[in-house]
């Protein structure tokens, strides 16, 4: 402080130089002295002071207070008026220049320097404002989330222009409006008016996010969906002045989501079918291996054939063919559930018989490699399903109990015919090898096999039929197993999966 450099406008020459020593003394710069209005805003523009000290009477036309306030049009100069007029009117006519200071004559050096250096301060520290409040502006500006202010009643105080673009209001249209107006909000959904953020931070006195799937319904009545949050704005920790909203447009971001998800979705399904050809080409591979092993070993040994080798050869190429029939099977299978042509064709039947005659027909099959135990303690089991659809689900179940037990094991088939819940509950039982736990939420997708079953022979497709015939159902299905223990597969399909299917559709 102390070398501010000070511009004296005083019309008497003699006061002037007094004022001018005074203010040398006081360690200040002492830019000019100007004794009418005109050679005061020259002298302004040239020697750009700090700090102007205007008396109020001026010699020519221009009084003090005139001369101010063009100076002030032009110059950002703090000025403080020395005047012998101290009355109301004067006064009054001096305040609208902005001035920094008032001093009456006569006054001591020491009220001078105490104007002055308040003045330089005061203008300091309002620069300063102007300059953050500045910035805010662009910033607010050039923002591209939508701000929107409110006072503690929620009436609009500030909107940007991305908060105009949005809401469809401009600023000047909200000013003063409940900020619930500008800026309603409903569920994207139900299209429920949903609380204004404002209202709930006013009562909440805390920051507030929107739930998802909101949308704004702008001015014109169009809907964006939006994300947002809304915070008090608080002048002491205790007392909220207002609420500040911040929000954004999310058209892009979700269209955008959906592309991406559709463009997974497709990435995933050609992977699949990648996968599908390729697993299948190589499936058919070993048995056609075989078969071509086994007739290059008769054409070899030609007449010297022996009947017993003949006939295992031939057992080989016949087992290698009916593998690759069920492949066949399987995959035309799974190629029909694919295209959601599975046809499903429920018929009467008695569950208890169907299932007898199942096991005879599978044992005959299978040659007995395991004892199917079956057991049902109800008489009547009269359902309504598709006979040829439970034929593959069992069929495929009873073959992966068989296949992943020890020969010679106990595989026991439950029937639970439950009238009062309309259901019939089916659990395949076995004392095989078990599926590890990591596996057992995979085992219905194609080809997935689980980690101890590698050694035995498998596509992994049969699970994937059963569970489409148990959905074609509207039926559940479900594991529980342990490794070396064994596994249980529990099948619980409606009684009339017919009507189950009407209820479902409704
Ligand atoms: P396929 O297509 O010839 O039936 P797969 O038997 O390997 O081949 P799925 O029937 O789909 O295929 O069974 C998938 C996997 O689930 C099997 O590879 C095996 O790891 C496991 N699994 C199924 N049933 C049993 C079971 N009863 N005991 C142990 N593991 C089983
Ligand atoms: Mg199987």
């Amino acid at each position: 402080m102390g070398q501010a450099r000070i511009l004296v406008v005083e019309d008497e020459v003699i006061v002037a130089r007094t004022i001018a020593s005074q203010l040398s003394q006081l360690g200040y710069i002492v830019t000019g002295t100007a004794s009418s209005g005109n050679a005061a805003i020259a002298k302004a523009l040239e020697t750009q002071p700090e700090l102007i000290l205007m008396d109020i009477i001026l010699k020519g036309e221009m009084d003090g207070i005139t001369t101010a306030s063009k100076i002030h049009d032009q110059l950002d100069i703090p000025i403080i008026y020395l005047t012998a007029y101290g009355d109301e009117h004067t006064l009054e006519r001096a305040k609208i220049t902005q001035p920094f200071g008032y001093v009456v004559k006569p006054f001591t050096t020491k009220d001078l320097k105490i104007a002055i250096e308040i003045a330089i301060l005061k203008h300091q520290l309002e620069s300063e404002l102007r300059e953050s409040r500045d910035q805010l502006a662009t910033l607010f500006n050039s923002m591209s989330d939508a701000v929107i202010a409110t006072n503690e009643q929620g009436a609009v105080t500030f909107m940007n222009p991305a908060a105009e673009a949005l809401t469809g209001w401009q600023q000047k249209d909200a000013l003063g409006h409940e900020a619930t107006k500008i800026f309603h909000i409903v569920n994207e959904v139900t299209e429920a008016t949903l609380e204004n953020p404002v209202t709930k931070v006013l009562r909440e006195q805390q920051v507030v996010y929107l739930g998802e799937s909101t949308s704004l319904i702008t001015k014109s009545g169009k809907r964006i969906p939006i994300g947002d949050s809304a915070s008090p704005l608080k002048r002491r920790p205790d007392q909220i002045n207002g609420v500040v909203v911040v929000f954004w447009d999310l058209s892009e971001r979700q269209q955008t989501k959906l592309l991406e998800q559709a463009l997974e979705k497709e990435q995933e399904v050609n992977r699949l079918k990648s996968l599908f050809i390729s697993t299948v080409s190589h499936e058919f591979r070993n048995p056609l291996t075989v078969v071509q092993t086994a007739v290059e070993l008769i054409e070899m040994q030609g007449a010297n054939l022996i009947d017993a080798k003949r006939a295992i050869y031939l057992k080989r190429i016949q087992g290698a063919v009916q593998s690759m029939e069920k492949l066949m099977e399987e995959v035309l299978f799974m190629g029909r559930a694919e295209a959601e042509k599975l046809i499903y064709n429920p018929a009467p039947l008695t569950l208890k018989q169907f299932c007898l005659e199942l096991i005879e027909d599978f044992s005959i099959a299978e040659s007995s490699l395991c004892e199917i135990i079956f057991t049902c303690h109800h008489e009547n089991t009269f359902a309504v399903m598709d006979e040829e659809l439970l034929r593959y689900m069992f069929g495929n179940l009873l073959s992966n109990a068989v296949k992943y037990s020890p020969r010679g094991g106990d595989i026991q088939f439950n029937l639970i015919y439950d009238q009062i819940e309309k259901v019939a509950i089916f659990n395949i039982q076995d004392q095989g090898i078990g599926i590890p736990e990591a596996d057992q939420a995979r085992l219905f997708e194609s080809f997935y096999r689980a980690s101890n079953a590698q050694s035995i022979q498998g596509t992994g497709l049969g699970l994937v039929i059963v569970k489409r015939c148990v959905d074609a159902h509207r039926g559940q299905i479900s594991v529980t197993s342990e490794v070396g223990i064994g596994t249980t597969f529990t099948v619980i399909l409606p009684l009339n999966s017919e009507l189950a299917l009407t209820e479902a559709d409704e």
